[in-house]
């Protein structure tokens, strides 16, 4: 070959590499630079949760007391003082619920994260936890001993009363919601007494309390079961949605050494929800590396992908082949259990303050996992919300919460949507909702309650038949209703 030929050969070379690294490289920038840094200001005397979509005034916000018995001094005249003045009190860890679960409209609004005491007793294996304490100050704090956390949710900056009252789950292999790891709670009720609840102790309370949304009392004093930390290797493979529930039961449910899966849906326009991954942790005989010695996430570099999809099919492709081939080429990494769970919602965060990602859960009986995502197809692809995210994760059958949404061994199915904040918007995500519901009901699942209020009161009942009965016990424990939010605002009987 000619000397200028090859020459022309390397530079075409070089252009075409120039090419394929510098256009995703300018779409990750352009997005990073068009961030409106907009952090919501919340004015003084008001309340929001994570929907930024509920900014409600409040009577006055109460931060409680740090130890056992200067909160139960506190929290006692306070529930007095609200009764003598017809105050209602809402109850909020960290808020990341998106209902306004944590505000009533001029209501005392308690903010339990200073509450945040732990300890733990090796011979029970037990921690113990004051309720406002978030799950990554409990694993920061476990890791000492060697312990992780047995069930929470993906991130971990919820706090331990918020994830016990919506009873969250997460990624678990083999495991019920939160309600298993959870041995017992102290609760201040509406009266002002502390009552101790377990599976033996006020039964009924236990199970009323939690995934009981703040309706009953203030969860104060909570005793959990915890797990070894051990290391793990991370896996993924591709798979067709419609071979998922099989090839979860062979690669995830036979295989003793796993302990985190979850699958996630590609929603590009290109291949929409035609190619799936499964996504695993698999114990290792090696001892798991302390906190301090772990290495950076790059959690920027992640969470600029994340964002350079909202809006744009380019991003969406562009993030699925950068995840997909960042699997392949990095796989059998190792990680420890608690290094995996210790992980900040700000790795998603949304930094535009004209919209929101808002997040929706369905859970659906594992044999009716491949119908469900076949009828979504038509669903979301006339859907006028921006769709971010579906990921799929085992939830086993729960026997302890009342208002239970895992009767049976199910997959939730979360998906994270972009809304712009105008009131067109949030009737289309209203619209969206019920279709996602009804097509839910056909197959036989249930929807996950802390999120936006836009299932009727009707629908509710048709997914949680066990509605009226919650919410007439309520009023047994609490006959005032001194205890009350949005959540209960909108649901309860008219
Ligand atoms: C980005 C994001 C990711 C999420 N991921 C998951 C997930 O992986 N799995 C999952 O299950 N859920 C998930 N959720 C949903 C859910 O909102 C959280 O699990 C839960 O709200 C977290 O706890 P919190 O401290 O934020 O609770 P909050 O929102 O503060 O409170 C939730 C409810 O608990 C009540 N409450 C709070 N503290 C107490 C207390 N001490 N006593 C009595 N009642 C109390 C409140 O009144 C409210 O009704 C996610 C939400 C977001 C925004």
């Amino acid at each position: 070959m000619q000397k200028a030929q090859k020459n022309k050969l390397w530079l075409s070379l070089f252009l075409i590499l120039l090419a394929v690294i510098s256009i995703p490289a300018i779409h990750l920038f352009k997005t990073k630079i068009n961030e409106q840094q907009g952090i919501e200001h919340i004015p003084t005397g008001y309340r929001d949760d994570a929907s930024h979509l509920n900014l409600t005034k409040v009577h006055k916000i109460v931060d409680v007391e740090s130890t056992p018995e200067a909160i139960q001094q506190q929290l006692k005249t306070l529930l007095k003082y609200a009764s003598e003045h017809h105050l209602k009190v809402s109850i909020a860890g960290a808020k990341h619920s998106m209902g306004g679960h944590t505000i009533y409209p001029d209501g005392i609004a308690l903010n339990m994260l200073p509450y945040n005491h732990m300890s733990f007793d090796e011979k029970s294996n037990i921690l113990t936890i004051g309720s406002g304490a978030t799950w990554e100050a409990a694993l920061r704090y476990l890791d000492r001993y060697g312990k992780s956390i047995a069930v929470m949710q993906a991130f971990s900056n919820f706090s331990i009363g918020g994830s016990i009252s919506v009873n969250g789950h997460g990624w678990q292999k083999n495991s019920p919601p939160i309600s298993s790891s959870v041995e017992s709670f102290t609760l201040m009720n509406a009266q002002g007494e502390i009552v101790n609840c377990s599976r033996t102790e006020h039964p009924e309370l236990f199970k009323l309390v939690i995934g009981g949304y703040g309706l009953f009392g203030i969860i104060l004093d909570v005793k959990l079961k915890v797990v070894d930390n051990v290391a793990l290797t991370f896996q993924s493979i591709s798979v067709l949605p419609e071979d998922y529930v099989n090839a979860y039961q062979k690669i995830v449910s036979n295989n003793p050494d796993v302990q985190f899966a979850y699958g996630r849906l590609r929603i590009s326009d290109k291949h929409f929800l035609q190619q799936a991954t499964l996504n695993y942790f698999e114990k290792i005989d090696k001892k798991p590396l302390a906190f301090s010695q772990q290495q950076s996430k790059n959690a920027e570099t992640k969470r600029i992908v994340f964002r350079g999809s909202v809006d744009s099919e380019y991003g969406k492709r562009l993030r699925w082949d950068l995840e997909s081939s960042l699997n392949s080429v990095s796989p059998y990494a190792t990680f420890s259990r608690n290094e995996i769970l210790s992980e900040d919602a700000a790795l998603i965060e949304n930094k535009d303050s004209h919209s929101t990602d808002l997040l929706h859960e369905y859970f659906i009986p594992k044999q009716h996992l491949a119908q469900f995502i076949q009828d979504l197809k038509p669903v979301l692809k006339t859907k006028k919300v921006d769709l971010l995210n579906i990921t799929i994760r085992e939830v086993e059958h729960d026997h302890d919460a009342f208002m239970n949404y895992a009767r049976e061994d199910v997959f939730g199915l979360v998906f994270l949507f972009n809304q712009k904040k105008t009131a067109q918007q949030e009737q289309d995500m209203q619209q969206l909702t019920q279709q996602l519901v009804d097509i839910t009901l056909k197959n036989q699942g249930t929807f996950y309650l802390p999120y936006r209020l836009h299932v009727s009161r009707d629908k509710m009942r048709l997914a949680y038949p066990q509605t009226d009965a919650f919410f007439s016990l309520k009023k047994k424990y609490d006959p005032e209703q001194i205890f009350s939010n949005q959540f209960y605002l909108h649901y309860r009987e008219s």
